[in-house]
């Protein structure tokens, strides 16, 4: 019996949450999360990648990538693996402690309804995405039931976010994926 939560992370990903890396906010950190997509692509695993920076400073704090498939884990996503990472990192589950700098979350793509429930629990006070849930589901993934005012759900809670960052870019990761015929896992539906 396993008694510890683990998974390997793909070696791209290693490197860069080992990086000292300090980017500027907007396209910037958005072309960094898009690149670990397209590596994501490369190495196996699905066209999503996500990043947690401190706001101000722009310094990175951890970097994650759609893992579902490779890890066998269906929570696997880019946002709760970058997350996860950056709650390891500050050794804290709420990065939005009073002791913590503002902390953002960029995302090449909207949020899931998993990832948004876990956006709201992370204490991050900054989420900046890619692409629209809109065109996600256009590729065939599934958001889940997510509520239509999800990002005044958000910002009711204090969480601002940033949308149609670099879209058409992010956009065209999840359109080259879906041409290449990569595999598309979704919740389960009715049918
Ligand atoms: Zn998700």
């Amino acid at each position: 019996m396993s008694t510890a939560l683990e998974f390997e992370l793909p070696d791209f990903l290693v490197r860069a949450n080992a990086r000292e890396l300090f980017l500027p906010p907007g396209d910037e950190r958005m072309r960094f999360v898009l690149d670990l997509a397209r590596e994501n692509v490369a190495a196996g695993g699905g066209p999503f990648a996500a990043a947690v920076f401190e706001h101000a400073s722009g310094r990175l704090l951890a970097a994650g990538a759609n893992r579902v498939v490779s890890s066998g884990y269906s929570c696997a996503h880019a946002e709760m693996i970058a997350l996860t990472l950056a709650q390891r990192r500050l050794r804290h589950y709420d990065l939005g402690a009073a002791s913590f700098p503002t902390c953002e979350l960029v995302s090449s793509a909207e949020p899931c309804l998993m990832c948004l429930g876990a956006v709201l629990w992370s204490g991050v006070r900054i989420l900046s995405v890619g692409a629209r849930g809109e065109d996600v589901t256009a590729q065939g993934f599934d958001e889940g039931p997510k509520p239509a005012d999800w990002v005044g759900e958000l910002r009711h809670r204090g969480i601002e976010v940033h949308g149609d960052v670099l879209r058409d870019e992010a956009r065209e990761v999840l359109r080259a994926y879906q041409a290449a015929g990569g595999p598309i896992y979704n919740a389960r539906r009715a049918t």
